[in-house]
């Protein structure tokens, strides 16, 4: 791996002697001075100089030793200007052995630097961001070493933290530490909803008091101690892997080279000798290995950076302690962080989190499945983010329009909280609705169900009123956990599911694993398909060691109870009988060994390839039911990537082929008797919904968050003219008959 090891020489003292002058009394700008000629000193260099960036952006000479004292608060450079501004821009270390003759070299008079070559500038980050730069310059034409640099850096990054904690001195008025200005990101939507709150950053700078050490001793044992916690969890999370079919070591096993590898351990030791904290230590070495990493030509070392990123976050913890408690949330906290592992999102305190904001994910990462089980607005893969905003900030999730609002005026917050209470009302209504049977006003019965995967969805049973669950995503288990889930684990879940349901019906979907669900710890093979690639009933059937383990945690919970089965991603009725075939085997070995058969077995296909649309009359007769997956069906009919921002939205559901479509399987149930649910999002929005219902579907499943207003347009809606009004437009040659469908709902007065 092509990454050197961190070597820091600075001197303690010259941190200590930092921190004294910055500690001292007097105005700050005589702070300032002293610790540039500090620097200098101790660095050799003829001149040292600091700029701050001001919160019009450029970049403000504010103290220098070498250079003319007259420029101090009169050089200025534009935001991308000169050498301090690519500094800036790049966010990392500029190393020159003659600056003059840099293409983004600008010459300013009154600085009297000509005499200066050698040039060595490094950002002063803070929270991932730069608010600020520091120059050493020498007359000489020369390099500065690798070593250099990095001392550099380090009392870049307490400068960092110093400066901001003397912000409130006069002479620093005007430098922006944290941005001010309003700023609105556009991301993607990972969880519905609004909200309005504080910002409270996941990874919190480390404070300046912590930055350095008082005792070197025992900061380097508690740093050995936490390597070792550290390494011990790995070494046991590698271990939990025996005898698993397909686990693969890849993640785990870069996680142990890097707990093991000397030049991290040298790395965070050095720091840690040179008078930083254990913690500063961590954060210093982090951002040197992510500059590095981050530059890999390799996207296999780029990718890296993630697996890096979380062992840092683990060796933070450790140090914090095993019982490290959750952090205390203000009452409307907004979580901002750059992506969260498995479990992180559970660790907060849920009464008080009212929505995430993450400059990664995607709405297949655990995060974004977590948050939508917690009914918490997300959005992600929001570029700038954790640069763009501080701890307290205000800040809006709309998840409506995929954007976040950082600082956001008085008038956009007025609108937004507008929003938010109307959808606080109508949530009140939809309460009301919750113990109302769904009749159409023509009396015909709609099922509602709602789609589940994890714990917490459960309380959504109850408060919903759903009728049952009628998607269990099983992968979510597996997706939110650290290591593969063991029998016990997957049966103890699936028992606490249908204790949870009471009697209610349960349909579990065996595990729908690849595509965009990948798992940290199984081999995911590339694929250049991976939406039409080996995932789902075909990983399952391949590898039956790992559904047969399933079935058998799932015959083992129903104890003796009803059990529903249903298989994804079924793309021909061969499949669906070899899986079928499992459950048998699996009831057979449960009843040799005297164990209770499920009292009742439905075991069912999701239709989600189209190729089964034209083998209904082979593939109903095998099936005890059926269940439409529209998400995949209208990825596969339109050839769209449903996880893909730029091709997801350029289909509708509502339009002749995907309805034909849906009619098509709606018909071949009712023919042949074969029980049919809706379990795609489509079935929880009340508009789709009320096409599936005038299709003649009777069964629908969808997020919690659907179940209210979809009963309420049920309980508005006569079956009859719906279906009369959407048989109509199956005949429709436009690409999309949404407008008609809007145009028949309103004049049939339905609540949509
Ligand atoms: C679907 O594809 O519609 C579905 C319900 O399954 P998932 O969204 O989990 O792929
Ligand atoms: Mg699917």
């Amino acid at each position: 791996m092509a990454v050197s090891g961190v070597a820091i020489r600075g001197q303690r003292s010259l941190l200590r002697q930092i921190r004294e002058a910055l500690a001292g009394g007097g105005p700050a700008q005589g702070r300032l001075d002293m610790v540039t000629r500090i620097i200098a000193l101790s660095m050799v260099a003829e001149v040292c100089s600091l700029y701050l960036r001001r919160s019009n952006g450029e970049m403000e000479l504010f103290a220098t030793e070498g250079l003319d004292p007259g420029a101090v608060h009169v050089t200025r450079m534009k935001p991308g200007e000169g050498l301090v501004g690519e500094i800036m821009r790049l966010g990392r270390p500029l190393n020159l052995a003659d600056a003059p003759a840099h293409p983004t070299f600008s010459y300013r008079p009154e600085t009297g630097e000509d005499p200066y070559h050698a040039f060595l500038g490094v950002p002063l980050l803070r929270g991932g961001r730069a608010i600020g730069v520091l120059v050493v310059q020498n007359r000489a034409t020369r390099t500065y070493s690798e070593d250099e640099v990095e001392d550099l850096q380090i009392v870049a990054m307490v400068l960092a933290e110093m400066v901001a904690s003397v912000e409130s001195g006069e002479e620093l008025k005007g430098v922006e530490l944290a941005p001010r200005r309003p700023e609105r990101l556009k991301g993607s939507r990972f969880s519905e909803g609004l909200a309005y709150g504080v910002a409270v950053l996941h990874d919190t700078p480390v404070a300046p008091s912590q930055l350095l050490s008082d005792d070197v001793v025992a900061e380097e044992a508690r740093l050995e101690a936490a390597i070792e916690a550290l390494r011990r969890q790995i070494d046991g999370m590698l271990e939990g892997q025996h005898g698993l079919v397909d686990a693969s070591y890849d993640v785990l096993e870069s996680y142990r080279m890097f707990a093991h590898s000397t030049s991290w351990n040298r790395g965070l030791l050095d720091a840690v000798r040179n008078g930083l904290t254990a913690e500063a230590a961590v954060e210093r070495v982090r951002s040197e290995y992510r500059a590095q990493l981050g530059q890999a030509r390799d996207a296999y070392l780029r990718e890296r950076v993630h697996d890096l990123e979380d062992l840092n976050d683990r060796l933070l913890r450790h140090l914090a302690g095993d019982g490290a408690v959750a952090r205390e949330l203000p009452e409307n906290a907004i979580l901002i962080a750059r992506n969260l592992g498995p479990a992180d999102l559970l660790e907060y305190d849920r009464t008080k989190l009212r929505g995430l904001l993450l400059e990664e994910g995607s709405t297949a990462s655990h995060a974004a499945i977590v948050a939508r089980a917690l009914d918490i607005p997300c959005v992600g893969r929001l570029q700038g983010l954790r640069d763009g905003v501080s701890e307290g900030d205000m800040v809006i999730v709309d998840a409506e329009s995929a954007e976040a609002y950082l600082r956001p005026r008085a008038d956009v917050v007025k609108a937004i909280q507008a929003r938010i209470d109307v959808r606080l009302q109508r949530k009140a209504e939809f309460a009301k609705l919750r113990d109302t049977p769904a009749f159409t006003r023509d009396g015909v019965k709609v099922t509602l169900l709602m789609n589940a995967g994890l714990d917490v969805d459960l309380e959504s049973l109850a408060e919903t009123g759903a009728e049952g669950i009628g998607l269990f995503r099983t992968e979510f288990q597996f997706m939110v956990s650290e290591t593969l889930p063991r029998f016990s684990g997957q049966t103890e879940l699936y028992s606490r599911v249908m204790e949870a349901a009471g009697g209610l019906p349960v349909t579990f979907r065996t595990l729908d694993l690849g595509g965009d669900k990948v798992l940290p710890y199984m081999e995911a093979e590339r694929e250049d398909n991976p939406a039409l690639g080996w995932r789902a009933v075909r990983m399952g059937l391949d590898r039956p060691a790992l559904l047969r383990l399933q079935l058998r945690a799932l015959i083992a919970a129903a104890n003796g109870r009803a059990l529903r089965v249903m298989f994804p991603l079924v793309s021909t009725v061969d499949e669906f009988r070899a899986a079928r075939a499992l459950v048998d085997t699996e009831i057979a070995w449960a009843q040799r060994r005297g164990r209770p058969a499920p009292a009742r077995l439905d075991v069912g296909a999701m239709i989600e390839a189209p190729s089964l649309i034209w083998h209904l009359d082979a593939l109903l007769p095998m099936t005890d039911f059926v269940s439409v997956g529209t998400n995949d069906l209208m990825q596969y009919l339109f050839a769209a990537d449903r996880g893909n921002p730029r091709v997801a939205d350029r289909y509708d559901p509502l339009s002749p082929p995907a309805l034909r479509a849906l009619q098509a399987i709606q018909t071949a149930c009712a023919d042949t008797g074969t029980p049919v649910s809706v379990c795609g999002e489509m079935a929880g929005r009340p508009l789709e919904a009320f096409v599936l219902v005038g299709l003649g579907f009777e069964r629908l499943s969808m997020p919690p968050a659907g179940v209210g207003p979809v009963k309420q347009m049920v309980l508005s809606c006569d079956r009859e003219a719906a279906r009369r009004g959407v048989s109509a437009l199956l005949k429709s040659n436009a690409g999309s008959v949404r407008n008609e469908i809007e145009t028949l709902a309103r004049k049939l007065y339905l609540a949509v």
